[in-house]
């Protein structure tokens, strides 16, 4: 059994916690979560639904926030409605919502 390093902070971490991404990369659980994450991810999208008071609309972006084509509800695996949806939440409990101010 090798130890490698994570491909992404090259943090020497144990064998056993490491994730192969779809991209091939092999990081820690961190560096994961952080990709699970990123901009116009389900992650993000369903906090940022939530932000703008927007309805709650499973998508994401698979190449970052309004580049390219966004992937609908219809389209996303189970996995990824399930990050939507706690992203969506998570700013929910948060209560972090955006002020619209008195127009
Ligand atoms: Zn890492």
């Amino acid at each position: 059994m090798t130890h490698r390093p994570c491909d992404d902070c090259l943090a020497p971490t144990d064998c056993a916690d490491m994730v192969t991404l779809e991209d091939g990369n092999h990081v820690c659980p961190s560096c994961e979560l952080d990709d699970r994450r990123k901009h116009g991810s389900p992650y993000d999208r369903g906090g940022a639904d939530s932000y703008y008071g927007r309805p709650y609309a499973p998508h994401y972006w698979p190449e970052g926030t309004y580049n390219g084509y966004p992937v609908s509800h219809k389209d996303m695996t189970t996995a990824q409605v399930k990050e939507y949806y706690k992203g969506f939440h998570d700013n929910e409990s948060a209560g972090n919502f955006k002020d619209w101010g008195d127009e």
